[in-house]
């Protein structure tokens, strides 16, 4: 009723005649009513018009009141709005970034996209913000306007205090934005290499990117809450492609077996991740081939059974970690796919949840041991980076010793019919934007000397770019600026050598201890069971046990001098 009245101002207002309130309108649009006729209603004072009149008065004023409220609102909320942007610690980007994206036509990957074949893929994959960085305003710093393309806002500063952006463009294989689920991600990275392993060749796929970035939400499943559904992660992936490739007409009569192995590599050791975290041990022999002793190859017929061994290897993954020490973010993960026909090696699917790569970067105050852990990690992803260009440019020279990660996955970066895909994993916030700008450099890096554009290096080019990196590893670890870098490259190179010693001589010393210990157990139960005879000969057994004491401790001494060895050796970073 308000909203008829308040068109007409002016109203007319029935004079008791029948017309009721209810069909106003009807009265007011009524063409017969003569303007003497109207003047005489406002005329009249019979009460009924009094209480009429009074009546619109007290509209009007609601009338009025509503009004004022709704400007009231409207105040408030333009006010709120702008609080919302300036306690936006970064409202003046995320307002350029927004100009910035309003211009543009986006156009993400799509199912209708044709699946191309890469020898090396190299794809970047940004996840969405997350509800803490939604909470603290964090800005998204990413674009992917296309299939092939990533843009990165860097916020940066003029002398004059002049906000500005310094957008960077970078091209991969393929791109995926913050909607892209993981079924997507599979279709176009992991998916084309499993045909590889039933040709006989050997593929991985890696996840590469700063902790948090996403890389274990891909690989091994996403999380709803707090679980992780292993269904949904490529290794799942995968692994149920595997199983459809076998039972097609083309393997079928072929007697496939398939194998799975997950087991992890921290701080330059092998754990089996199917066996409680069995520490395995890393074996090279004259022939450059790699044996990991001992892991577990657990047969599976089928997806589930995947799924299970993944669940299995994840949750051992993570346990007994706490949040402030997961070392699953410092551990690279690798889960096989291994086919064999009748015992014989077929082929090998190998993917790797990488650890994450800032922690070289980011750990100035931190302790020893976390700094030597960040040096490993630094060194193992610049062997893999320097490995895979290897691949790229089918260089006979594969620098793979540089790190246990490459060493175990050294088979996989030889030969004709070896196949890799990386993704580059990217967090969207602004605070991670030198980060994520780091992981998209590196990625970059190793599809820039992909067959197309590389090729024709000499032995000397490598050599030096060998050196660059063990000093790029040494730097990180003693947190040096550029120019530090450069006055200190001979130290550097011997310093870092010094760090790569001190992985082989904790191998020494506990392999020494542990032969002690099988020669320690079996001598004293020899003695002991001498002593048990009832006739035994006093003399052997004090002769024997005599040269045994002595033996033991000429071992001892040299166990000793080992650990002082190496002692000096891993201490060698606080005396440089
Ligand atoms: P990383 O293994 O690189 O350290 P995670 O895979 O553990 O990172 O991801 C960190 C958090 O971000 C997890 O809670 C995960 O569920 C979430 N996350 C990562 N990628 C995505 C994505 N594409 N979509 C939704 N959530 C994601
Ligand atoms: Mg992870």
């Amino acid at each position: 009723r308000a909203s008829r009245l308040r068109c007409a101002p002016e109203i007319v207002l029935p004079n008791g005649n029948g017309i009721t309130e209810d069909n106003l309108p009807s009265a007011r649009i009524s063409s017969s009513q003569s303007p003497g006729t109207r003047e005489q209603w406002l005329r009249t004072d019979s009460p009924v018009i009094r209480r009429k009149s009074n009546i619109v008065k007290e509209m009007e004023k609601m009338k009025n009141k509503r009004e004022e409220k709704r400007a009231q609102l409207s105040e408030i909320r333009t006010k709120r709005a702008q609080e919302i942007d300036s306690s936006c610690p970064n409202w003046e980007f995320a307002r350029m970034i927004r100009e910035f994206r309003a211009n543009l036509d986006c156009q993400p990957i799509s199912l209708s996209d044709p699946i191309e074949e890469h020898r090396i893929c190299v794809c970047v994959r940004k996840r969405p913000l997350n509800k803490q960085e939604i909470n603290k305003k964090e800005c998204d710093v990413i674009t992917v306007p296309s299939k092939c393309v990533l843009l990165v806002h860097e916020p940066k500063q003029k002398v004059d205090l002049t906000k500005y952006l310094e957008t960077q463009t970078f091209r991969f294989d393929f791109s995926f934005d913050e909607c892209a689920s993981n079924e997507m991600v599979y279709r176009f990275t992991a998916r084309p290499l499993v045909q590889t392993i039933f040709e006989g060749g050997k593929a991985t796929c890696f996840a590469y990117g700063q902790t948090g970035s996403g890389k274990t939400h891909t690989m091994g499943g996403d999380f709803s809450g707090r679980a992780q559904n292993a269904s949904k992660g490529i290794y799942a992936f995968a692994s149920q492609d595997v199983f459809f490739l076998r039972s097609q007409p083309r393997y079928r009569s072929q007697d496939l077996e398939v194998y799975v192995t997950f087991f992890e590599i921290y701080n330059g050791k092998v754990f089996d991740l199917l066996n409680k975290k069995a520490k395995l041990r890393v074996l090279e022999d004259g022939k450059q081939q790699v044996q990991v002793v001992g892991l577990q190859e657990k047969q599976v017929c089928c997806a589930e059974d995947v799924i299970r061994m993944i669940e299995m290897g994840s949750a051992c993954r993570t346990s007994g970690q706490t949040f402030a020490n997961a070392s699953s973010s410092r551990s690279h993960a690798c889960f096989q796919i291994i086919l064999r026909q009748r015992g014989k090696l077929v082929g090998k699917f190998s993917l790797v949840d990488l650890a994450g790569n800032e922690r070289g970067a980011d750990t100035s105050s931190a302790d020893r041991q976390t700094r030597m852990e960040g040096a490993e990690i630094n060194k193992s992803l610049l062997a893999l980076k320097e490995c895979i260009r290897a691949l790229g440019q089918n260089k006979s020279h594969t620098p793979f010793r540089e790190s246990k990660l490459t060493q175990v996955l050294r088979d996989s970066f030889i030969g004709t019919n070896s196949r890799t895909c990386m993704i580059a994993m990217i967090s969207p916030g602004m605070s991670s934007c030198e980060y994520t700008l780091n992981t998209l450099r590196y990625a970059d890096r190793v599809k820039e000397l992909s067959p197309h554009n590389g090729g024709g290096e000499t032995q000397n080019q490598m050599e030096v770019e060998e050196t660059e990196m063990r000093e790029e590893s040494s730097a990180v670890f003693l947190q040096l600026s550029k120019d530090e870098e450069e006055d200190l490259s001979p130290h550097l190179f011997n310093f870092r050598e010094a760090m790569s010693q001190i992985g082989e001589r904790e191998e020494k010393v506990v392999e020494q201890l542990r032969e002690l210990r099988e020669k320690m157990t079996t001598e004293l139960d020899y003695l002991l069971g001498i002593t048990e005879q009832p006739d035994y000969d006093l003399e052997t057994f004090v002769n024997r046990a005599k040269y045994f004491i002595e033996e033991s401790s000429r071992n001892f001494l040299s166990a000793r001098g080992m650990l002082i060895l190496f002692e000096a050796v891993s201490t060698q970073e606080v005396c440089f």
